[in-house]
């Protein structure tokens, strides 16, 4: 902490020296102790328990992200450091009143769980504030998870760094089975990070990438190997496939997305597509549904991830609509389907891989 109470006094730790004073958290009351040092910044740190306003040990990284981030904030608009909320026993890094909007900028340096950063960004909203977190240095060698996105709430992950006092914005995720997930990056100041945030939550600023060939062989590999190597999501599918007459080495190339999909998917998008593909063999050639309820059905059969809905409905229609280019599927009427063949299976994966060749 930056600040401490001395008496009803609200005092900073840089501007103090004599540390026999009684000091006191502006949270929870608890004695804390000045310390300042040659390396560190002069701050307050609890002398027993830990304290419910404080959401992690608090680093050097975090005490000088959290003056940096206030620097920057106070330039456009007003802005105060370390802001105690008595009701919801919560202390923010900086409170940013910019253009009539009710900010909060949490700087995190240290693991946080989803429990945590919801019940946080959930508490500040019931008091009418946004929550903005920027990731610390940490977070930005590691690779981008799904975890790490459904967390901090895509489709945007913000970072800053202390060292060149830049902040850096993470978009357009995009997956394609056993690939990790790529990402573009932009470097802005902070008046255009609220406004990037604004956008994105009213418009869904997403392009994917084309699949290439050669990527979709490797595919046509990988789950031959997965199947060899008894991977147990994999056998589990398997199984359903055996009872169908189908080898899973040898799926339809239209479970295999030719375009790069948005999170939304907690599992394969291959698997996802298989048993929808395995679904629809239930229907005799003929039957009619309507699109609405088979996107319903494929909602079903999937995993998803706790993101926009527009997300995971952008991946079902895409899955949907490929289904009617490759004929699968006709329209028939508005919202209406008729079930024109099913995909080819293939005896196994070098038959697959060699199908593409031909074509
Ligand atoms: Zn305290």
């Amino acid at each position: 902490m930056l600040y401490a109470l001395v008496g009803k006094k609200l005092i900073r730790a840089d501007e103090y020296v004599d540390n026999k004073q009684a000091f006191r958290c502006t949270g929870c009351g608890d004695a804390v102790r000045l310390r300042h040092g040659s390396v560190n910044i002069a701050h307050f740190a609890h002398i027993n328990k830990q304290c419910v306003f404080e959401n992690e040990a608090e680093s050097y990284e975090h005490l000088l992200g959290k003056l940096q981030l206030y620097q920057i904030s106070k330039i456009i608009g007003q802005a105060q450091v370390e802001v105690t909320f008595p009701s919801i026993k919560q202390r923010a890094d900086i409170v940013l009143k910019y253009k009539q909007q009710k900010l909060i900028l949490e700087y995190q340096c240290s693991p946080i769980s989803i429990e945590q950063v919801k019940k946080r960004t959930q508490a500040y909203q019931t008091l009418g504030y946004k929550v903005i977190w920027l990731l610390g240095p940490k977070y930005a060698q590691n690779k981008i998870t799904k975890k790490l996105l459904t967390k901090f709430n895509m489709p945007l992950l913000n970072f800053y760094n202390t060292k060149t006092q830049k902040i850096t914005i993470r978009y357009n995720f995009n997956v394609i089975d056993f690939q990790s997930i790529k990402s573009a990056t932009r470097e802005l100041d902070l008046q255009r990070l609220l406004e990037v945030v604004n956008v994105s939550k009213n418009k869904l600023i997403w392009q994917d990438i084309v699949v290439s060939d050669d990527l979709l062989k490797q595919q046509g590999f990988k789950i031959q190997q997965l199947l060899v190597r008894k991977n147990l999501e994999w056998l589990k599918i398997q199984q359903e496939c055996y009872q169908q007459n189908h080898n899973l080495g040898g799926i339809p190339w239209i479970c295999h997305p030719k375009r790069s999909m948005p999170v939304a998917l907690n599992m394969s998008h291959i698997l996802w597509r298989c048993q929808c593909i395995l679904f629809l063999e239930k229907y005799t050639i003929e039957s009619i549904i309507t699109t609405a309820s088979l996107q319903q059905i494929f909602i079903a059969i999937g995993r998803w991830l706790d993101v926009d809905s527009r997300f995971i409905k952008y991946v079902v229609n895409q899955f949907i609509i490929e289904l009617v280019t490759n004929k699968f599927l006709i329209s028939i009427s508005k919202g209406v389907l008729m079930l024109n063949s099913h995909p080819t299976w293939y005896q196994n994966w070098q038959v697959k891989t060699n199908s593409l060749k031909l074509n």
